[in-house]
C-alpha cells in the first residue's frame, strides 16, 4: 500500500532474534500507521495485565505515512508500551531528526519484547539486527550515549548516511519509571516511563540507518501541497510567535489567565513570572529558534547562558512544561537555574514534568514534617540533588522513582498529590481551563495535555473556558483531529494550519486513500476505542477519569475557581456519549 512498507520488525530480546512481519492493508487502511497501528499491535501482542517491566511487554516504535516525505511537521515517531508510571497505556513522541532514519530502516513499526542478560544495543537496519554489547555505555548519560553510538558507526559502518540513534539515561537503566528515551541530544519522548522498559530490557541505546523509502501515491500532490503551506506561513501570526517566542510565550499568557500552576497548585500565579518568561529567556541567554527537521516553525530554542555558574551551558529548551514544573511548581524564579535543571533531567533521562511535579510534592513533604529533609521552594541545588537520586534509586530517591502514587502512600499524601491514572499534569490548571480538566480526566495516558492540545481553543477564546454543557462535542472533534496526527506521526503544532481538508490531501498524496472528515473521524473512534479497551483490559473503569481530590475542593486563591465534581460528571457523561461509550465509559465491543 501506498505510504506504507507493509512490514514489521518483532524483535526478541531474550533469544537475541528477530523475524519480520507482513502487514496487510486492510489493517493500515482502517488504523493507518502511528498510533493506529502500534495500539493494535499492543492488544494483540501484549498479554492483559503483564508487568511492564517484565520480559513480556512490548514496546514499540512507530513511523507513519508522511515520516520521511516532504509533509510539514512529519519529522516524528513514536513509542508505544504498557508504562510503569501508570500501569495502563503508554505512548510518547520526539522529534528531531531520528524520525527519519527510522523511517529508512523500511519497517512501519518495530516491536521489542523479552530482555538481555546483560546490556546490549541494538542496530537496525534493512536486512539485520545487530545486538551489540553495551557493557561500556552502561552508566553513561544520553549526550555521551548518542556521540559513542554515533561514533562507532561512522567509524564501522561508513554506508550508514545520517543514522539515527535513540538512547536512556543512568534513570532509564535504573528502572526509573518516569524515565524518558532521548534522541538528538534534546528530543524526548517523554512521558509515561518508556526509557524504563527499554531499561529493563537491557537496551541502552538504539541505532537505526537505511536507505529506504516509501512510494507515495501522489508525490506531486505532496511536494505542491508542502511548497504552498510553507509560502502562506510566512505571514502566519501563529507561526510568527512559535518562531520568535517559542513555547515559553505560555508562561505570560497562562499566568495572565490566571491557570499557571504556581507553588505545588497552590496558586494560578506567580509572581515572579518576568523572571522566567519568554522575555527572560531571549534576554538573558544567547537564543536562536531550532527545528525539527521538516518543520519552518522552528520552536525549539537553542539556549545558551549568558552570565552565572551556569554560564556556556547549553539546552534545546526550556519548553513551557519545563518552566512550569521547576519556575511555577516549585518556585524556581532564575531561567539559567532552571536550564540547568533541564539539562540535569536531559542527560539522567528524566521527564520534566514529573520531576517538577515530585520535586514540589517533596517539598511540601518537607514543609508539613512527613519527611525529614532540608528542602524548600526555590531551593534549587536541593532540587538537582534530590533529581540525581531519583536517576540513582538513591535515598529518598528510591521513593520518588517509584512514581507519585508510590510516593503520595508512602508519605501519606494522597489527597495532595496531583495526579491521574498516576500521571502528573501539564502547566494547564483545569480549574481555570475546564476543557483541560476532561482532558486530564480521560486521555488514555493519564494527566495529558496533548491529546486534544484543548488550552488552545479555551485560551483564544474559540469556546468559553468556563463552558460546561456542550463542550464534549467539540472537544472529542479536536482529539479525533489529533489522533490522527499521531496515527499519521506529526508535530501538533502544525495544528491550525492541518484542518480536515489539508489532513485528506496528505493521507491522499501518501497513501491515496480517499477519505473525508467522517471516514478519518470513524478511525480515530477505532484508534480511541482501541487505547481504551487496552486500559479496560488492564483493570481501570470510570473512576480513573476522575480529577485529583483538591481540584475539586481547593479554590484558587487569586479567583477563586475550582473545577466542580458536578461539572466534571456532566463533562464525562457528554464525553462518553460523543465517543460512542455507555455510561460507564466502555466502547462497544465490536468496531463498525
Ligand atoms: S514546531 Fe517545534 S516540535 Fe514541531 S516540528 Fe517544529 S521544531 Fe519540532
Amino acid at each position: 500500500m501506498d505510504g506504507f512498507f507493509n512490514l514489521m520488525l518483532r524483535i526478541d530480546m531474550t533469544q537475541q532474534s528477530f523475524e519480520m512481519i507482513k502487514l496487510p492493508d486492510s489493517l493500515l487502511g482502517s488504523k493507518l500507521g502511528g498510533k493506529g497501528l502500534a495500539t493494535h499491535l499492543l492488544l494483540e501482542y501484549n498479554p492483559g495485565g503483564v508487568d511492564p517491566l517484565s520480559s513480556g511487554n512490548h514496546l514499540v516504535f512507530a513511523v507513519g505515512p508522511v515520516s520521511k516525505t516532504a509533509i510539514w511537521g512529519s519529522c516524528r515517531h513514536g513509542v508505544f508500551t504498557k508504562s510503569p508510571q501508570t500501569g495502563c497505556y503508554s505512548e510518547s513522541y520526539s522529534g528531531g531528526a531520528a524520525a527519519e532514519s527510522m523511517s529508512a530502516v523500511g519497517f512501519d513499526a518495530v516491536m521489542i519484547h523479552g530482555a538481555a542478560a546483560g546490556p546490549v544495543w541494538l542496530e537496525v537496519c534493512e536486512e539485520t539486527v545487530y545486538f551489540h554489547p553495551a557493557d561500556d555505555l552502561w552508566g553513561l548519560d544520553t549526550y555521551t550515549t548518542e556521540d559513542r553510538v554515533k561514533a562507532w558507526l561512522k567509524d564501522n559502518r561508513p554506508q550508514a548516511k545520517k543514522p539515527g540513534v535513540v538512547c536512556i539515561g543512568p534513570a532509564g537503566e535504573n528502572q526509573v519509571t518516569f524515565a524518558v528515551i532521548e534522541n538528538d541530544y534534546w528530543r524526548s519522548a517523554g512521558r509515561t516511563g518508556v526509557g524504563a522498559v527499554l531499561g529493563s530490557k537491557q537496551i541502552k541505546a538504539v541505532a537505526f540507518w537505511g536507505s529506504r523509502r516509501r512510494t507515495m501515491a501522489d508525490e506531486g500532490l505532496v511536494k505542491a501541497f508542502a511548497k504552498e503551506l510553507a509560502k502562506g506561513a510566512k505571514d502566519n501570526p501563529g507561526v510568527t510567535a512559535y518562531k520568535t517566542m517559542g513555547t515559553p510565550m505560555l508562561v505570560d499568557i497562562m499566568n495572565t489567565a490566571g491557570g499557571f500552576p504556581t507553588e505545588y497548585w497552590r496558586k494560578g500565579k506567580a509572581e515572579h513570572a518576568h523572571k522566567i518568561n519568554a522575555k527572560a529567556l531571549h534576554e538573558r541567554c544567547d537564543v536562536k529558534p531550532h527545528a525539527c527537521l521538516k518543520c519552518f516553525m522552528a520552536c525549539g530554542r537553542l539556549a545558551t547562558v549568558k552570565q552565572g555558574r551556569h554560564k556556556g551551558l547549553t539546552v534545546e529548551g526550556p519548553e513551557y512544561e519545563t518552566i512550569y514544573a521547576f519556575g511555577g511548581l516549585c518556585k524556581i524564579d532564575s531561567i539559567e537555574e532552571i536550564i540547568h535543571l533541564n539539562d540535569m533531567c536531559d542527560r539522567l533521562g528524566i521527564d520534566t514534568i514529573t520531576a517538577g511535579n515530585l520535586a514540589a510534592l517533596t517539598i511540601e513533604a518537607a514543609r508539613q514534617g512527613k519527611i525529614d529533609m532540608a528542602i524548600g521552594y526555590n531551593d534549587v541545588d536541593a532540587i538537582a540533588a534530590l533529581l540525581e537520586n531519583i536517576a540513582l534509586r538513591r535515598d529518598i530517591g528510591a521513593v520518588l522513582a517509584r512514581g507519585i502514587r508510590f510516593t503520595a502512600d508512602q508519605w501519606g499524601m494522597q489527597d495532595q498529590a496531583i495526579h491521574v491514572k498516576g500521571l502528573e499534569p501539564a502547566g494547564y490548571d483545569p480549574r481555570v481551563l475546564k476543557g483541560m480538566g476532561l482532558a486530564y480526566g480521560t486521555s488514555d495516558r493519564g494527566a495529558c495535555h496533548l491529546r486534544a492540545t484543548f488550552y488552545k481553543p479555551e485560551l483564544a477564546k474559540m469556546i468559553d473556558p468556563e463552558q460546561i454543557q456542550g463542550k464534549a462535542d467539540m472537544f472529542a472533534e479536536w482529539e479525533d483531529r489529533l489522533t490522527i496526527f499521531d496515527a499519521l506521526i506529526l508535530c501538533r503544532f502544525y495544528r491550525d494550519m492541518y484542518q480536515w481538508e489539508q489532513l485528506e490531501t496528505i493521507i491522499k498524496g501518501t497513501t491515496g486513500l480517499a477519505l473525508d472528515s467522517r471516514s478519518m473521524r470513524a478511525i480515530a473512534t477505532r484508534i480511541s476505542n482501541d487505547t481504551r479497551r487496552f486500559n479496560l483490559r488492564e483493570g481501570l473503569s470510570a473512576a480513573d477519569d476522575q480529577l485529583p481530590p483538591r481540584f475539586y475542593k481547593e479554590p484558587l486563591p487569586e479567583s477563586n475557581k475550582v473545577i466542580h465534581k458536578s461539572q466534571m460528571a456532566q463533562l464525562l457523561k457528554e464525553y462518553y456519549a460523543a465517543r460512542g461509550w455507555n455510561e460507564k465509559g466502555e466502547p462497544p465491543d465490536q468496531d463498525l
